[in-house]
């Protein structure tokens, strides 16, 4: 390993694997859940059987995730350093 922290130089790095938050959240505002619920009571106001709505609005939230999250699904390495505790990506590595 010729791994040097950036900051202090020390050979003393350890790799993190971090899931991205920030995308994570948005995935969950729209999850295929929360779009059912609003198809239901959307169609309901339409007068609408609201299971028409629910099965719409999934179907929907099911399209949006697959195309939002193929790139949010990306996994950021981080390093940690024991020397003097920094955190940075490992893309400062190189
Ligand atoms: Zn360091």
């Amino acid at each position: 390993m010729s791994l040097k922290c950036p900051f202090c130089q020390s050979a003393e790095i350890v790799m993190i694997e971090m899931n991205q938050q920030s995308s994570s959240a948005l995935a969950q505002v729209i999850s295929p859940a929360t779009l059912g619920a609003l198809g239901a009571s959307v169609a309901k106001s339409f007068n609408l059987p609201p299971l028409v709505g629910g099965v719409a609005g999934t179907v929907i939230g099911g399209l949006i995730n697959a195309v939002t999250d193929q790139p949010t699904r990306s996994h950021q390495s981080l390093c940690y350093c024991q020397g003097c505790t920094q955190r940075f990506p490992s893309s400062l590595l190189h």
